[in-house]
């Protein structure tokens, strides 16, 4: 069954991909308590969402171990693991059925009125119009745009309800008051949840307990917000160039 509560610790972490002479992340060591709110920036292919991957198994680790809860991760069955995290990942994936059987592989037994909820919640309600939940999605019926996808994807995170939220990009292509919106709901619903967000998104960092910054497959920095523009390190640059 699923823990209620979720800490991580990487213990240096290194992984190559198949066939790759450089690996994708070296010497990753990291903490992370129940209940902490993680931001995770660097520039494009640093290896953040290769972080995430290993998370969740997608990859194993090369050498170093990752554990949850203390326990290694390789020790958790597929079902368990699944449990314990809700992932919204930089990609997502539509699949061509009914809007109802795109949410309800999140949460197989959720009810109607909770799907309805929780398309309200993303802001996805006009998805209801017509044909309601029996709407056809993907191929032969309605394609979503880039922003009704990462909502899709938030929906589905919100309806596994797992105690490790990992969020890849969950704002990319939104609006600023959308993401926003997207932010505040997140931040509400990871009350008691611990948190991991990859974002190339300066704004609305604050919130977060942890700023990590990646570069070229390392972590370069780690702090708050104010901790981190006071040090003048890249995050400080990241916002000069803004
Ligand atoms: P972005 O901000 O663009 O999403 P990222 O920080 O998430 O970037 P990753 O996707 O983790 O970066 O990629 C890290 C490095 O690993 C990159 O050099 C990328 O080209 C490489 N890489 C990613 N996936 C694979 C793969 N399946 N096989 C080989 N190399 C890969
Ligand atoms: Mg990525």
């Amino acid at each position: 069954s699923a823990p209620e509560n979720v800490a991580l610790a990487l213990n240096d972490v290194a992984f190559r991909y198949p066939g790759q002479t450089e690996p994708a992340l070296r010497g990753i060591t990291l903490d992370i308590s129940a209940g902490e709110h993680i931001a995770l920036l660097g520039r494009t292919g640093c290896g953040k969402s290769t972080l995430l991957q290993l998370l969740t198994r997608a990859w194993d680790v090369s050498t170093g171990a990752i554990t949850l809860n203390g326990e290694r991760i390789e020790t958790f069955s597929e079902a368990a693991l699944r449990a314990a995290m809700s992932v919204v990942p930089q990609r997502v994936h539509l699949f061509s059925a009914t809007l109802r059987d795109n949410l309800l592989l999140a949460a197989p037994e959720a009810r109607d009125e909770a799907l309805r909820a929780v398309l309200e919640r993303v802001g996805l309600e006009k998805l209801l119009e017509g044909s309601g939940l029996n709407a056809w999605l993907g191929e032969g019926g309605r394609q979503l745009s880039g922003g009704e996808l990462r909502r899709l994807a938030i929906a589905r995170a919100l309806l596994h309800n797992a105690p490790l939220l990992l969020l890849d990009e969950p704002t990319e292509g939104l609006d600023a008051e959308t993401e926003k919106q997207i932010l505040d709901l997140l931040t509400e619903v990871a009350k008691e949840k611990t948190m991991l967000m990859v974002t190339h998104r300066l704004q609305g960092l604050m919130r977060f307990d942890r700023i990590i910054v990646m570069d070229n497959g390392e972590i370069i920095e780690q702090g708050k917000h104010a901790e981190l523009m006071a040090s003048k390190g890249r995050y400080y640059q990241f916002h000069q160039r803004l």
